[in-house]
């Protein structure tokens, strides 16, 4: 079973974060009124608020049991260390 290198625990899984992309529709909100002057404002509408796929740009994994981060990469949710850290030893054709 795989042990954290930080709190020496055994884990059967782990957390792990993707940081993705969100989409979202920008137009012009209704005008705002400070001091008399008319001031525009943004709307983020999360009508469209949904990650875009395949859009992951950072994974990061940490222990489930004291949450230090233990690896990290570029957003490769196919990354054979990954496999490695659930104790599984990934081969490559030979
Ligand atoms: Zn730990």
């Amino acid at each position: 079973m795989p042990t954290c290198p930080k709190c020496g625990q055994d884990y059967y899984h782990l957390k792990a974060f993707c940081l993705e992309e969100n989409r979202y529709e920008l137009s012009l909100g209704a005008d705002d009124k400070l001091e008399g002057k008319t001031i525009p404002t943004l709307e983020w509408s999360s009508y469209d608020r949904v990650p875009v796929e395949s859009s992951c740009v950072k994974i990061e994994v940490e222990c489930p049991n004291c949450e230090a981060v233990i690896y990290s990469n570029k957003g490769d949710s196919e990354d054979p260390e990954l496999l490695k850290l659930l104790g599984v030893n990934p081969t490559f054709g030979g």
